[in-house]
């Protein structure tokens, strides 16, 4: 167990950020002075939760963040201050809707099976100018601008500084790329467990935006920054292992894709709820713009409109690319990195449980010939209808614990509410005249 007072001594940390997930993936902090970790390493660092997403009152006690010692990062562009990684307790509990005690306790509840879960993820992000309003780079107007290499180059100095600082933390990463939208990137690392995943994604949310403010840029995950354009994804790579995690409990090369039956039950958990699960990997009312959205000016939104698996064809929800995982394609940048994976794994434990299948596989281009598969259901085609299949889902909202459902429809209902509250242009062009 690392002792946070003896790591800020050797190596000469200042200043901890306990910081913590609220239910929106903002990520809340405070700064607490090395002189004063130890205590704060035990007792937790104190928030008024109600100032954050967490659907609480101005009259609830206390929240403390107590950090986790073993997810403690000294910032490799700030080493002075070190980010640690906060579970939310109040009055002695655990506050259940808090987004990293939703995830560990789903961790529990699998390894109380004997599985382990190990994802990675792909979190695509764009970089603007600081307002926000345009691509970063003027020149960076290719119509197919994926894999550009001129492109790339003219951002090396922030790919790579990302890049090199993911080396030196040795999340193994091993390549990056420029993605399929002018001003989009893509950077990736080595899967690992699931609360692990979970822990790097908001780390890399973070310092991406760090280290493009650094050089002036802004960073967006943004699921639809910029209209007409590939959105921002979050695709999950999902295995299960045993608890000594050096088997793959996915992999049978003599099944259909090299998915074993435990995979495709997973899977068939998954398949089973996805519409429900859109509420949480597709949570913003953006989310609706990458997923079920016409074709870009690629030429393919590479993103999901229907709930159908596939194997090596990225134009479905679900694709085997090779034995012993798949990848979920849903999730795109907003998702929350705690709920993403609490998600999945409580989808998968329902798999398993009820024995779930996921249907025929279909090897089309959804893109073009979608319209030929009957049965499929389409993925939600709003936030609202979203939130609704999450409600209407007992068996997913009882996996994910009872007490965060609530909390999470509640908030994410009054965000809808804000939205259409909200009067647009749109109306105004389309109904002036009526
Ligand atoms: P693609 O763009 O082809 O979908 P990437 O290479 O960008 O794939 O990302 C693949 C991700 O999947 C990486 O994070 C990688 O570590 C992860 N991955 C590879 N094998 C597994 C596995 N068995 N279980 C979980 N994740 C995996
Ligand atoms: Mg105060
Ligand atoms: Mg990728
Ligand atoms: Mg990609
Ligand atoms: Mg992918």
């Amino acid at each position: 167990m690392t002792d946070l007072a003896a790591f800020a001594r050797e190596k000469g940390v200042k200043y901890f950020m306990i910081s913590y997930t609220d239910l929106f993936g903002g990520q809340r902090a405070k700064l607490v002075p090395a002189q004063a970790i130890a205590g704060m390493a035990e007792d937790g660092a104190g928030f008024a939760g109600f100032a954050t997403w967490l659907d609480m009152t101005p009259a609830h006690a206390d929240m403390l963040a107590v950090p986790d010692p073993e997810t403690v990062i000294q910032l490799p562009w700030k080493p002075e201050v070190a980010w640690v990684a906060a579970n939310c307790i109040m009055e002695g509990q655990e506050v259940d809707q808090a987004p990293r005690n939703v995830l560990r306790k789903l961790v529990t509840k699998a390894a109380e099976q004997g599985l382990r879960v190990k994802t990675g993820i792909e979190a695509e992000f764009f970089l603007l100018t600081p307002e926000g309003t345009q691509i970063s780079d003027p020149f960076d107007t290719a119509e197919k601008p994926c894999y550009d290499q001129q492109a790339v180059m003219r951002r090396y100095d922030v790919i790579a500084e990302i890049c090199d600082y993911m080396l030196e933390m040795g999340w193994g990463p091993y390549q990056n790329d420029h993605e399929d939208a002018n001003g989009q990137f893509e950077m990736n690392w080595d899967f690992d467990d699931a609360l692990v995943t979970a822990d790097r994604h908001s780390f890399f949310k973070f310092m991406v935006k760090s280290v493009a403010e650094k050089h002036g840029l802004k960073a967006t995950f943004m699921p639809k920054p910029i209209e007409g354009l590939t959105g921002n994804g979050c695709h999950a790579h999902i295995s299960v292992w045993d608890l000594d995690g050096t088997t793959n409990a996915f992999v049978d090369n003599d099944a259909e894709l090299g998915l074993s039956a435990k995979g495709r039950t997973f899977l068939g958990g998954i398949m089973k709820h996805a519409t429900a699960m859109a509420a949480i990997t597709n949570p913003t009312v953006n989310s609706y713009k990458r997923i079920n959205a016409l074709r870009t000016v690629s030429g393919a939104t590479w993103a999901p409109n229907t709930v159908t698996w596939t194997g090596n064809n990225r134009t479905h929800m679900v694709r085997v690319p090779g034995p012993g995982r798949f990848e979920l394609r849903l999730p795109d940048g907003a998702a929350n990195p705690y709920l993403l994976q609490a998600v999945i794994i409580a989808a998968g434990l329902s798999g398993l449980e009820t024995d779930a299948d996921p249907g025929p596989r279909h090897d089309i281009d959804m893109y073009a010939e979608g319209h030929t598969i009957k049965g499929a259901p389409r993925l939600p085609l709003n936030m609202l209808d979203a939130i609704r299949a999450l409600d209407a889902d007992a068996d997913l909202k009882s996996m994910l614990g009872e007490a965060f459902a609530r909390a999470f429809i509640t908030l994410k209902r009054k965000e809808w509410d804000s939205f259409v509250s909200h009067f647009s242009h749109w109306e105004r062009d389309h109904t002036l005249d009526i």
